[in-house]
């Protein structure tokens, strides 16, 4: 054992004494994903708890001796705090794991996980999307299974954004600035209690960075941060911000995340055996160790073969123009001082990702990734056949079937993202230990055990909790005065619980295609407006900053949702995040995604919605390809390609509404109504073959049997 020479030191809170472990709850992840462990916050103020956007930490700053003496003289209360504590403590300690009992040969190797963002709860705003979200989840699982493991990042001072939609529909961004000391974030220090820092060099500078730990259940994830005062003013904004327009900021991010992360690992003694590119942003991880290697006198073709029998690359983008590529002199006025470290020239290192494209040749990180990494895998089975054509060209000598990049489809955490009312009815119902269990697919057969009307009250529920939840929510800005009255419309006080709701909530980029149900208004205005079978839905999400088409697509959706013909059934929630992902998922009865086939490498929010009981109703692309099987939700379009993409548009509208008013619309009413269960025959089905199969458990185990294990 090397001994350590830093510290971890849980910011202590002032709290009573027989309350004393909430403090170290609340700078572990782990109580947002185990039932009851968030009414240990929650239930001692509810409206303070709304009010710290659940942020444990800063709710426990906030709470005054009064609260905490009501909660421990609250009996149920106190036996909460009894049954969490003894939780989080055997989950904390144990050695039992699946991968200890699976893979005890392998115990002692570790794997680095790098991703550009982690989605983990809101209360962390340092993501931007699925991909964030996915990397979050991984952690979260590996935690559950004991995977050696740990995540690398950044921590963003400014977050992504966040959202406002002025009166005409515009998406205006705001900017907050997080504070560090309100975050359950752990910083790590030196012997001399300093902050612990690495180094990377940039064009005439060296640029610090310090490190920040999230521990995620028992995974710690280390969050790079440069703003510490070695720095000058414009460095230390460097990772201000998620996805930067600017290819010399990105580069100089991609810099500190691969080359800077790697450092951070070593410094902190963490020896990982594989290495794991979530995306090919963290691609000069593969550079760093070559030096390494190098230094210690190995020539570049051997350090080249260590390094790629270790390294795992994930690709999620199935289309070129979404690579992430630097212009070459841009790679060279970054590199060019390396290279000799590197014992190559100038030709060998572009060439280890060189791209041509029709107006030049340019350094693309998806290369690169591919470069140094024996293990490369696509996030679903039709995301792993179109990345083997894109990717074709590497191996030239390789017909399109054998280009070895595989698919490991893309899963979800299942504590994270089901209802606790769902989790409760599984309790009852399939087996006390299910949570155990749920990748195994005889669990799912119980599902025929829940009586259907139990489970339909269930989900009205979810549908008032909704209702009332996006009522708080623009009342709040009613309140401040800035509101238009039609917004309030638009913000959803005219949803109704008991009628057909769908769900569309996603980044708004073209190819999602956020307008497809407003491409026939008239026949979309006799859809909702339906006397006996009416139809709401409720929108979400926000556009790249720079993406002006995209926020083109907001507003035409929220200029339809003010125009009074659509009656106040038309809704969109400003400023999505997880929590109002999570509030959606749990709630409406039809998840809708129709994004331009195949551009969805995966997609990820509708088994989030499977698994809570509602039925999908999607494009055959990304996970739904492999997932649809005519009796589990139903599919918008065909497998019918047009190079056009308005005749394709107008091929997936109109099956679109004839899919809503044949089968959905009647399906749903007949249930409503007594007259017919075929509704809750689809959940069924729904829920017996996605829950397992798009659990986050199945695919860590993937990763672990497919990919992890062989790269140790
Ligand atoms: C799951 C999730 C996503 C990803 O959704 P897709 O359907 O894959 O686009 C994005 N944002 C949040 C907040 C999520 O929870």
């Amino acid at each position: 054992m090397v001994q350590k020479n830093y510290q971890e030191v849980i910011p202590r809170i002032k709290l009573p004494e027989q309350l004393s472990r909430l403090g170290e709850i609340a700078y572990n992840l782990w109580w947002t994903w185990n039932s009851g462990a968030d009414e240990l916050f929650s239930s001692i103020d509810a409206a303070l708890w709304e009010e710290t956007r659940h942020n444990a930490v800063e709710f426990l700053h906030r709470l005054e001796r009064p609260h905490f003496n009501i909660a421990m003289a609250d009996e149920s209360y106190m036996a909460n705090y009894e049954k969490q504590v003894t939780a989080f403590d055997a989950y904390m300690s144990t050695d039992e794991t699946w991968f200890t009992q699976q893979y005890p040969a392998v115990k002692d190797k570790k794997i680095a996980y790098f991703s550009f963002e982690f989605g983990l709860h809101e209360s962390l705003p340092v993501y931007a999307g699925g991909l964030g979200v996915l990397a979050g989840d991984h952690l979260k699982e590996s935690s559950d299974l004991g995977l050696p493991i740990a995540g690398v990042g950044f921590v963003y001072r400014q977050g992504y954004f966040s959202q406002h939609i002025t009166e005409d529909g515009w998406q205006e961004t705001g900017h907050f600035v997080l504070d560090f000391n309100e975050l359950p974030i752990i910083p790590i220090l030196d012997e001399k209690n300093e902050p612990l820092m690495i180094c990377v060099q940039l064009p005439g500078r060296d640029v610090y960075a310090r490190l920040w730990k999230v521990q995620v259940g028992r995974v710690p994830l280390i969050l790079l941060d440069t703003d510490v005062d070695k720095n000058s003013h414009t460095d230390r904004q460097l990772n201000a911000r998620l996805y930067s327009s600017d290819p010399e900021v990105r580069i100089s991010q991609e810099i500190l995340l691969g080359i800077g992360g790697t450092r951070a690992l070593r410094k902190l003694g963490y020896d990982a055996t594989v290495w794991h590119m979530n995306e090919g942003h963290s691609g000069f991880l593969a550079i760093e160790r070559v030096r390494e290697y190098v230094k210690e006198g190995k020539t570049f073709e051997e350090a080249k073969e260590l390094v790629s029998k270790h390294t795992i690359f994930t690709t999620h983008t199935p289309v070129p123009a979404g690579i992430d590529m630097f212009p070459v002199w841009l790679v060279e006025r970054f590199f060019y001082n390396l290279w000799p470290e590197l014992g190559i020239d100038r030709n060998t290192f572009i060439g280890l990702a060189s791209h041509t494209v029709e107006w030049g040749e340019f350094f693309s990180m998806a290369n690169l990734a591919f470069s140094f990494a024996n293990y490369a895998n696509g996030v679903s089975e039709l995301h792993g056949s179109v990345s083997r054509e894109m990717f074709n060209f590497l191996w030239p000598d390789k017909e399109v079937d054998d280009v070895p990049i595989i698919h490991v489809t893309n899963g979800v955490h299942t504590g994270t993202w089901l209802s606790d009312e769902m989790k409760a009815l599984y309790e009852k119902y399939l087996a006390p230990d299910w949570m155990d269990r749920i990748d195994d697919p005889a669990l799912w057969d119980g599902i025929n055990r829940i009586p259907a009307e139990e489970f339909w009250q269930m989900r009205l529920n979810q549908k008032r909790i909704l209702v009332t939840f996006l009522r708080n929510r623009i009342r709040k800005q009613w309140l401040t005065g800035n509101l238009h009255p039609v917004q309030v419309v638009a913000g959803g006080v005219m949803l109704d619980p008991h009628m057909l709701t769908i769900g569309f909530a996603r980044r708004f980029s073209t190819y999602k295609r956020g307008n497809l149900i407003l491409r026939d208004f008239d026949r979309w205005l006799k859809i909702i407006n339906n006397e006996n079978m009416p139809v709401q839905i409720v929108f979400s999400g926000k556009a790249h900053p720079a993406d002006e088409p995209g926020k083109l697509i907001i507003q035409q959706i929220y200029r339809a949702a003010k125009n009074a013909k659509t009656g106040g059934r038309m809704v969109f929630v400003e400023d999505y995040d997880m929590n109002v992902a999570r509030h959606l998922l749990h709630s409406v009865d039809v998840w809708l995604n129709n994004p331009r086939r195949p551009n969805e490498a995966s997609g990820t929010s509708g088994m989030k919605a499977a698994m809570n009981g509602a039925l999908n109703f999607s494009v055959l692309d990304g996970w739904w390809h492999e997932a649809y099987n005519g009796k589990n939700g139903w599919t918008v379009g065909d497998l019918k390609d047009f190079d056009d993409a308005n005749q394709q548009d107008n091929y997936d509208a109109s099956s679109l509404y004839d899919t809503l008013e044949k089968e959905i619309i009647p399906l749903y009413y007949a249930r409503l109504h007594g007259k017919g269960d075929g509704w809750m025959d689809m959940v069924r089905n729904n829920l017996r073959t996605l829950s397992y199969q798009f659990s986050m458990r199945r695919m860590i185990r993937e990763y672990v049997e497919k990919l992890y294990i062989k790269a140790m």
